[in-house]
């Protein structure tokens, strides 16, 4: 197995030359032609047990945790619990891995929702999400991603403006490591066609107009016409979590 790996990667020495910005691209170039699973196989031959997979349970994830299982199926598969996702989400998961015969990664804040309350007051996510995804999210991920070299996620173009750009492989500047974005180029409805090709469970609040689900209070339904991630945030200038790409959003005790 060939491992590799890309310049200011601290985790994991991998003996070969790093790969360059210009490679990046080059691969990246190439997989837009493939399919997605292509790709992870791809990331799993360079990268082996230094490659994980984020999974929110969404219709997008569980499809890609199905190709992973179909190509590299030791390779660790995480989420973030927030502590205020859906029930329906947890049901997801635990149909998933049953399905699959895998456990997946718990990944949780520093602080319990009561600590959080006590620190920033009852209900930050009213007074001010990006604290609140700060803590709940985008920090646990940063501590958790310093253990891989390369992680993916089921991100694709069509989703939102902010999402337009993304390419099949690239470094995650926040993060400090490969990101792979296997769907990048994929439609909903292909996502939606793998997934009833191959009977994946999937949250069934995406049957009730609920295309995009994050956590309970920051999620609504959408109304026909809006945008597939108008219930995130509804209401606040606001449209991503953090996640990809923004900064580290800082503690503001
Ligand atoms: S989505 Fe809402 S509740 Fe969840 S971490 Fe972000 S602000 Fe907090």
């Amino acid at each position: 197995m060939s491992n590799r790996t890309v310049d200011n990667h601290s985790p994991g020495d991998f003996g070969e030359r790093p790969l360059s910005p210009g490679e990046i691209r080059q691969i990246s170039k190439k997989f837009r032609e493939k399919d997605p699973w292509e790709v992870l196989r791809w990331g799993a031959e360079q990268f082996g047990k230094s490659m994980v997979l984020a999974c929110s349970f969404g219709y997008e994830d569980v499809a890609l945790v199905h190709m992973l299982h179909r190509v590299a199926p030791e390779t660790d598969i995480f989420y973030l619990d927030t502590d205020l996702l859906f029930p329906e989400t947890y049901e997801t998961r635990d149909r998933l891995a049953k399905a699959l015969d895998k456990t997946f990664i718990r990944v949780r804040p520093e602080y319990s929702l009561e600590e959080q309350a006590k620190l920033w007051g009852e209900e930050l996510w009213k007074r001010d999400a990006n604290a609140c995804c700060g803590i709940r999210k985008v920090n646990p991920l940063r501590r958790f991603l310093k253990g891989y070299s390369a992680w993916c996620t089921g991100i694709r173009r069509e989703q939102s403006p902010t999402r337009a750009h993304t390419e099949v492989v690239e470094w995650d500047h926040q993060f400090g490591l490969l990101k792979l974005n296997p769907l990048a180029y994929w439609s909903a409805k292909e996502v939606w066609a793998y997934i009833r090709e191959h009977n994946i469970p999937y949250n069934p609040m995406h049957d009730r107009r609920y295309p995009s689900i994050g956590c309970v209070p920051c999620t609504r339904q959408v109304q026909p016409g809006e945008d597939s991630r108008a219930g995130r945030w509804s209401g606040m200038d606001k449209t991503e979590c953090g996640l990809h790409p923004s900064g580290e959003i800082k503690d503001r005790r």
